[in-house]
């Protein structure tokens, strides 16, 4: 059916690459590229090795767009797949748009200065893509996501009025390291060492760094304590679901990260401004990620449970209504089916479906899109089937 370019060989790279080879029928070419041409090799060798099927591999550096354009004129991809870093957008936007080719991401771009979890500068993109007929995809993984296409979903089916949404998301698993992060460790502490902030009749309410927390039974997993932070969906959901009086975001962090987080932030490891260390100047945070693990290397052994969700309050047939939208994913069996930890695979194969509904032209539309503006029903019929059962439960 169609042809992708998988740009970026992380924790997620890997999944997005095991998941699309394993649909020979729908992935008919898959090329991974990445900054370091070994990493995408070992995954290559592993889809090999598991699954029976040849994938091509490829060195880019897509911070450079001429590079990357080469890339694709030489791959002819129907859709590139960005699981690179958020800082990567705009120039694989660019890239995208030079070729011709249909684009998709998981995470909104930031500039490398500054966290801002903003959509502006990609919706700033929206224009041009309209114009060359072509769809740009943002924010295709579990959440933002899958949690934007449960909204879309509850909106469609479940409520006449969907009144408020607390995304709720819980890592319930163990590594067995001291600190570590499930995904991109910069990403992944800029994200929440940012002030809280959430959106209420029409307003956006500041917190400071995790100021509010609440208890949350999380199906699957039982009480946790989460805490709300900021999350970049918020933006597009207040847009796109229509009678919205409250959206909010919850995160777990077991006590042993948050007192491994202070003691880094206190010292300024978390730092992204570049400090002067003996003639050079060295960013904290980017220094800290070359001696955390990375993310892929937590796969082995991991086990425990990830449960994420929506919890919708609001009104059907004029009565109100609560309902909890989730999905349950175990570490162990992600492991065993593409060797990945659950929060790489629970973004990695929402990618790879909303990647099939692009190449089977069920999701088209020209322009910068967000998932939750289209139809909830053919992806979700998909990610039941390939691997991200989902749940509906009224409270
Ligand atoms: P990793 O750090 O594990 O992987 C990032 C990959 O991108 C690495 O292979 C890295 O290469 C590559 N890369 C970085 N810069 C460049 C560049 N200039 N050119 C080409 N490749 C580059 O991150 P994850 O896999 O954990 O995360 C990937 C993305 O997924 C991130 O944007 C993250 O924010 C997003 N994400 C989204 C979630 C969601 O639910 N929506 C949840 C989790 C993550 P190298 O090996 O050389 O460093």
């Amino acid at each position: 059916m169609g042809r992708v370019l998988i740009i970026g060989a992380g924790g997620v790279g890997s999944v997005v690459a095991h998941k699309c080879a394993m649909e020979p029928k729908v992935f008919e070419h898959v090329t991974l590229a990445s900054r370091t041409l070994s990493r995408c090799e070992k995954i290559r060798d592993e889809v090999q090795q598991m699954h029976k099927r040849k994938i091509d591999v490829a060195q880019v550096d897509a911070d450079n767009v001429p590079e990357t354009v080469a890339l694709i004129r030489r791959v002819k991809p129907d859709l590139v797949i960005n699981v690179a870093l958020p800082y990567q957008d705009l120039t694989i936007m660019d890239a995208c748009l030079e070729a011709g080719v249909n684009y998709m991401d998981t995470a909104n771009y930031e500039p490398r200065d500054v966290a801002k979890y903003e959509y502006k500068w990609q919706w700033a993109y929206k224009e041009r893509f309209e114009k060359a007929g072509l769809m740009a995809l943002l924010g295709a993984g579990f959440d933002p996501g899958v949690t934007n296409v449960f909204c879309a979903y509850a909106q469609k089916h479940l409520f006449d009025e969907v009144h408020t949404v607390d995304i709720v998301d819980c890592n319930a698993g163990s590594h067995g390291k001291a600190f570590a992060t499930n995904f991109n460790p910069e990403i992944n502490i800029r994200e929440v060492t940012q002030n809280g902030r959430y959106w209420e009749n029409g307003k956006w309410i500041d917190t400071k760094p995790m100021e509010i927390a609440q208890t949350f039974d999380f199906p699957g997993v039982g009480d946790r304590k989460a805490y709300l932070i900021y999350h970049e969906e918020l933006e597009s959901l207040v847009l796109n679901i229509k009678g919205l009086k409250r959206i909010r975001f919850w995160m777990t962090f077991g006590d042993e990260y948050l007192t491994h987080l202070r003691v880094l932030q206190n010292i300024g490891m978390t730092r992204i401004d570049p400090v002067d260390y003996k003639g050079t100047k060295i960013i904290p945070i980017e220094f800290l990620k070359r001696l955390l693990p990375d993310p892929a290397s937590l796969a082995e052994g991991y086990t425990g449970k990830t449960s994420i969700g929506c919890i919708f309050e609001g009104k059907k047939d004029g009565k109100t209504k609560k309902a909890f939208v989730y999905n349950i994913c175990d570490h162990a069996e992600t492991y065993k089916e593409v060797r990945s930890q659950a929060v790489s695979y629970t973004t990695g194969v929402p990618a790879m479906v909303a990647a099939m509904m692009m190449l089977r032209g069920e999701w088209k539309k020209a322009g910068v899109i967000h998932v939750e503006q289209m139809n909830p029903d053919p992806f979700l019929e998909e990610l039941g089937k390939r691997g991200l059962p989902w749940h509906v439960k009224d409270l």
